[in-house]
Formats: structure tokens, C-alpha cells, sequence
């Protein structure tokens, strides 16, 4: 018959709406993304909603293009800010696409299918994935980590490696960044692109950032007992921040470990920072008033501007390994380096590289200017036991 497609829609932040500001405001997003898909379907196509927060679309009589076209507008129309109980949203949404009779015939396959390319979009970020195969990874398997990380949290199977930052003109380690894994049963050392994006989108990102921090803040302790003076970074995620009382509770926590607050390095994606503009400010300026620092990371990669990091006292800027990777041999990303180092020295930043690999780029990045550096020269990420030696003779 004629073509078509089965769309599955996934709102990427309804737990936390729900979490945050309550049922009610939970049911009236639903509305709002109700009436939204609604207005941008066409008189044939039909909208159902599913149950949690996940709809589905029936887009009879259409061609792939015809589909992309449809969703962009969708996932446009949905992006129009909405404001539930004061707080002004820009509503995410995930869809997954099986096309017919393309990816199948009969509707429950269509509709596996449509999952399996949602999750999949979810886990690489990307807002519309259509279905490209079997091997999309299983739909089950996202609930699956889900539930499984639940349970390594109580069991204590995440475990935290730690890579060094040395000053580029000393040579001297000057921190170390803790960088979170997962010691799972079966499966074995699991990166954190394996599970991160699982714990984002299920809520279970925020007690994960709690045991990173008590871990690291702990590990730091111990340090500091032996003379050791490493400040350590921590990578914090966007819903953190989002989170109130999170100054307070990395306050808290320094408190509890006797550790002095210029001593934490609290690493943000600049993609983050710029994602939900006044939450994300009030949240740095809340921990900066604390004395807590702010790094800035992958920068180069993001949509921060200018005023906005005018407005903010940023510790650091971590200029993304991308740039770095190239910089020898790319005048553009010379050129883009260049300009961050300038920019962070501008503001009063300190400016680290990441993912130094060869000798000749660490040289090249000093006499640029950049302050410090980390990557596989000098130490891939290791255990705590580890740590020590790698300390610069
Ligand atoms: P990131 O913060 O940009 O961390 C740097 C990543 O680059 C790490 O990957 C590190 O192992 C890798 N790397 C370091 N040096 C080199 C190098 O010279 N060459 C290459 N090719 N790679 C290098 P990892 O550990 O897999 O972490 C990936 C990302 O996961 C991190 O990127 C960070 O965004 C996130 N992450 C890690 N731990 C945590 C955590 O505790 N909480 C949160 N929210 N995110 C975390
Ligand atoms: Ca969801
Ligand atoms: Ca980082
Ligand atoms: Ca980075």
C-alpha cells in the first residue's frame, strides 16, 4: 500500500517537571504537548497518547521527507517556551519513526521499531532518530539500565578513576579530575556514555552526583593527609543544577569533609550552561557566592554568549578535545584556540586543554599560552590507588 509512518514522541524532561513542580504541573505540560501535536497534524493523521509522558502518531499517506518535514515543525512548535507554575520551559521531546511498509506491515512491530529508535535518539541526544536495523540496541534495554543503576548505587558498584591536570609551564600536577564508572556484575567496566545518559533522563543523575562528590570530596581528604595539595573537579550535570538547594548541598558536603571550597572545581558543559540560561546563571552564582568553582568544559562546542559569561566568575574554561586533537595541523582550530586563551585570560580564567596525546601538542599549547593541561600523555584516567604515581618527578 501507500507509504507511511508509526512516530513515537518522548518528552525528555516530564519526570523532573513532575518531581519538581508536582502532578498537576506534570498533567498541564501533557496538555500543552497535547494540544501542540494536535495543531501541527494534518486532518488524516491520528495522536494518541500512550501513557507516562510518550505519544504516538499515525502519518498515513507519507514519503521520509514528507515525515522529517512534519516532526521538524513539531519539535519546533513544542520548543515554544511554556510556563507551568511560573517556571518558563522549553519543552524536549524524543521521537522515534518506523516508516511503512518499509520497517514492517503489522502495527505492534511498527511500534518496537519506533521504540527502538527513540531510545536510541535518546542515548546519542539527537530529537528525531528514524529506525535504521536491528542493531538499534533492544528498546528494553534503556529501562534496563535504569533499573540496574538503581541497584549499583545501593550496592556501591560505581567507582570513580581519576586524571591528572599539570601546569603546562611547571609540569606539576595541580589537581585531578574525577571521572565516574560503572563496575557492573556482568558486563564489566562500563564507560560513563553507557549509563550517563540513562541516569539523566530517569532522575537517578542526581544521587549519582551526590556519591561523586562525597566519593571524590573523600579521596581529596586523603590526599591533603599525605601533603598532597590537588585541587579535584567534578563533572556536574545540567539537571543538577536545575535542582534548588544544590549550592547548599555541595556547601554541606564540604563542610562534612573539611574541605576549603576553592579546593572543588565544578565542571559544566558549556552546552549546559547555555542550555537553560537563567536556572543554570542563578545556580553558578549561588556556588561561586560559595566560593565553590565553576570550569567550564568542552567549551567550543556550546552556544554560550558573551554576556553571559561576563556575568559569571568562571574558575576555568576547559577548551574541548576536538580543537585539540588537530591543532597542529588545522589552522582553523589553531585559530579557535587561539581566541578561547585569549578569551579565558580576558575574564580572568585559568584555560586547561584536554586530551593531550602527543608531546609536540602539549609544547604547542604552551607557548599559545594555556595554563594547564590534561590528557593520555600525561596519565589516562586511573583508580585512587594509582593516583600517586603519577606524580611529576
Ligand atoms: P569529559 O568531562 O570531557 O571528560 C574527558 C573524557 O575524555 C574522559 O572520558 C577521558 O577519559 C577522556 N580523555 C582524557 N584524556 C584523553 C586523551 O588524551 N585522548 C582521548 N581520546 N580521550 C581522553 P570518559 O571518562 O569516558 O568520560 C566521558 C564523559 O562523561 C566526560 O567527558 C563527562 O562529560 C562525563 N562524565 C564522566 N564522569 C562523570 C560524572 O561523575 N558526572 C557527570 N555528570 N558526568 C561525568
Ligand atoms: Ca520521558
Ligand atoms: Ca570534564
Ligand atoms: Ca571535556
Amino acid at each position: 500500500g501507500e507509504p507511511g509512518a508509526i512516530v513515537l514522541v518522548d518528552l525528555d524532561r516530564f519526570k523532573e517537571v513532575n518531581d519538581t513542580l508536582g502532578h498537576h504541573a506534570g498533567d498541564e505540560l501533557l496538555a500543552v504537548v497535547a494540544d501542540r501535536l494536535r495543531a501541527g497534524l494534518r486532518p488524516a493523521d491520528t495522536l494518541a497518547r500512550l501513557g507516562g509522558d510518550e505519544f504516538a502518531l499515525i502519518l498515513p499517506r507519507s514519503d521520509a521527507a514528507t515525515v522529517r518535514r512534519l516532526l521538524d515543525g513539531l519539535s519546533a512548535a513544542l520548543a515554544t517556551e511554556v510556563v507551568l507554575d511560573g517556571v518558563p520551559l522549553s519543552i524536549e521531546a524524543s521521537f522515534g519513526v518506523a516508516h511503512y511498509p518499509e520497517h514492517g506491515r503489522a502495527v505492534d512491530e511498527l511500534l518496537r521499531r519506533a521504540d527502538a529508535a527513540m531510545y536510541h535518539g535518546k542515548r546519542g541526544s539527537a530529537d528525531i532518530v528514524v529506525y535504521a536495523g536491528e542493531d538499534m540496541s533492544h528498546p528494553t534495554q534503556w529501562l534496563v539500565v535504569q533499573a540496574e543503576l538503581r541497584h549499583a548505587l545501593a550496592r556501591d558498584e560505581l567507582v570513580l578513576h581519576y586524571q591528572p591536570k599539570v601546569d603546562l609551564r611547571t609540569g606539576e600536577v595541580v589537581g585531578v579530575e574525577a571521572l565516574v564508572r560503572w563496575q557492573h556484575p556482568q558486563r564489566g567496566l562500563l564507560p560513563p556514555s553507557e549509563f550517563l545518559p540513562a541516569a539523566e533522563q530517569s532522575g537517578l543523575i542526581e544521587p549519582l552526583t551526590a556519591w561523586v562528590l562525597a566519593r571524590a570530596l573523600a579521596d581529596q581528604a586523603a590526599w591533603t593527609a599525605t601533603g598532597r595539595s590537588w585541587g579535584v573537579s567534578v563533572n556536574v550535570s545540567a539537571r543538577n543544577l536545575e535542582k534548588p538547594g544544590f549550592a547548599d548541598f555541595v556547601s554541606g558536603l564540604l563542610a562534612e569533609h573539611g574541605t576549603p571550597a576553592h579546593r572543588l572545581l565544578l565542571e559544566i558543559t558549556e552546552t549546559a550552561l547555555a542550555a537553560d540560561t537563567r536556572r543554570a546563571e542563578q545556580a553558578v552564582l549561588d556556588l561561586t557566592t560559595r566560593g565553590i568553582g565553576i570550569s567550564v568544559d568542552d567549551f567550543g562546542t556550546g552556544y554560550t554568549s558573551m554576556s553571559q559569561l561576563r556575568g559569571l566568575p568562571i574558575a576555568e574554561i576547559k577548551i574541548d578535545r576536538t580543537f585539540v586533537r588537530d591543532v597542529l595541523e588545522a589552522p582553523p582550530s589553531q585559530a579557535i584556540v587561539r581566541a578561547i586563551i585569549a578569551l579565558a585570560h580576558g575574564l580572568g580564567s585559568r584555560v586547561t586543554a584536554e586530551g593531550i596525546e602527543s608531546p609536540e601538542v602539549a609544547d604547542w599549547l604552551r607557548r599559545a599560552g594555556c595554563d594547564e593541561a590534561q590528557g593520555y600523555l600525561y596519565s589516562r584516567p586511573v583508580p585512587w590507588a594509582e593516583v600517586g604515581t603519577y606524580e611529576i618527578t
